[in-house]
């Protein structure tokens, strides 16, 4: 398609789910391997409903990131940007929801590919061409990558890509919470769009989710914050107006990539005229494509494999 490119930054890597629920990983009786790493998804998310995205991240040259980079060009994403590292091996995640509610992590990044990919070795021409950037906050943590990640932001910017941040906060990646809102702030101010989710608020704002916290993260030259709110949706605040727009009832089995869908898919509508984030009415229309993405992506396990196409979206909206 014609579309505008959007450009999504960072890590890729493979979740290892048990193949029962509700089991903590010691008793897992064996995984499923589930590719994911939230900038991946958003890339796959844009494409599937008939965008133009890239990925620009470090793999492992092993058949781990090998099958990562197969998906990513299987699912229509530009792998222009995508490198292989030849030391590292690509990153493991082992996730699981207990019984008792709680997701319980193991993370092999001792260091992963991902991690580094320097400054040096980022596809500039690919970055320039981008209308809109977008990346998340795991790429931060620690060196080359966060010097890479903070030079991808320039390239885009100087070149007059809208800059979109989903923090993506996974807290056990970070050594302390102090240093995970430290670093998720300190690049803040340079976002055109920001998403985060009910949690992410409140860890951020260390307040209750509510119109002030979210204003509390407002800065000068934003122009768009969305605050996600699973079942109920999301909520907006530009400069001039703010509301609030309902989910979709579905059956739920799995909310993973439920916010990656929600975002990627409002990243494809707006790719190409950025000024509907001046029109609430358009907006609104918008963020309801948005929450029907997300919606759907809840109905079925896993993220990739579950992230809609344009014609199930309509269905949705249309009943
Ligand atoms: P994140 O994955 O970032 O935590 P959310 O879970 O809030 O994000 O999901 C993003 C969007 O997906 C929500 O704003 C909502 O529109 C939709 N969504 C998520 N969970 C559900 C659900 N259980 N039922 C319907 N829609 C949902």
């Amino acid at each position: 398609s014609s579309s505008g490119l959007i450009v999504s930054f960072g890590e890729m890597l493979i979740d290892f789910v048990p193949t029962v629920s509700g089991v903590s990983l010691a008793e897992a009786p064996g995984f499923l391997k589930a590719p994911g790493g939230a900038p991946a998804n958003v890339a796959i998310a844009v494409a599937r409903l008939g965008g133009r995205s890239a990925f620009v991240g470090k793999l492992g040259d092993d058949e781990f990131g090998h099958m990562l980079a197969s998906i990513l060009k299987d699912n229509g994403v530009n792998g222009d940007g995508i490198l292989f590292d030849k030391g590292a091996r690509t990153a493991l995640a082992f996730v699981t929801l207990r019984s008792d509610g709680d997701r319980e992590f193991m993370f092999y990044r001792n260091p992963s590919a991902d991690m580094l990919l320097t400054e040096a070795e980022l596809n500039v021409q690919l970055i320039s061409k981008a209308k809109i950037f977008h990346y998340g906050s795991i790429s931060l943590i620690t060196e080359p990558c966060r010097s890479a990640h903070l030079r991808a932001m320039e390239i885009a910017k100087e070149a007059g890509a809208l800059l979109s941040y989903d923090p993506n906060l996974r807290l056990p990646l970070w050594p302390s919470p102090e240093e995970a809102r430290e670093q998720i702030m300190s690049i803040w101010e340079k976002a055109d769009l920001i998403k985060v989710s009910d949690n992410e608020l409140e860890f951020l704002t260390n307040r209750e989710v509510d119109d002030e916290a979210a204003l509390s993260l407002w800065h000068p030259g934003l122009k768009l914050l969305l605050v996600t709110l699973g079942e109920k949706g999301c909520k907006y605040y530009t400069k001039h107006f703010r509301g609030a727009v309902e989910a979709f009832v579905v059956k739920t089995v799995d909310t993973t990539g439920a916010g990656d869908a929600f975002i990627g898919s409002l990243l494809r509508k707006i790719v190409d005229d950025h000024s509907i984030i001046e029109d609430e009415i358009t907006l609104r229309e918008v963020l309801k494509f948005a929450n029907a993405c997300g919606a759907i992506t809840t109905t079925k396990k896993g993220a990739i494999p579950a992230l809609p196409s344009e014609a199930e979206v309509i269905k949705l909206i249309q009943g």
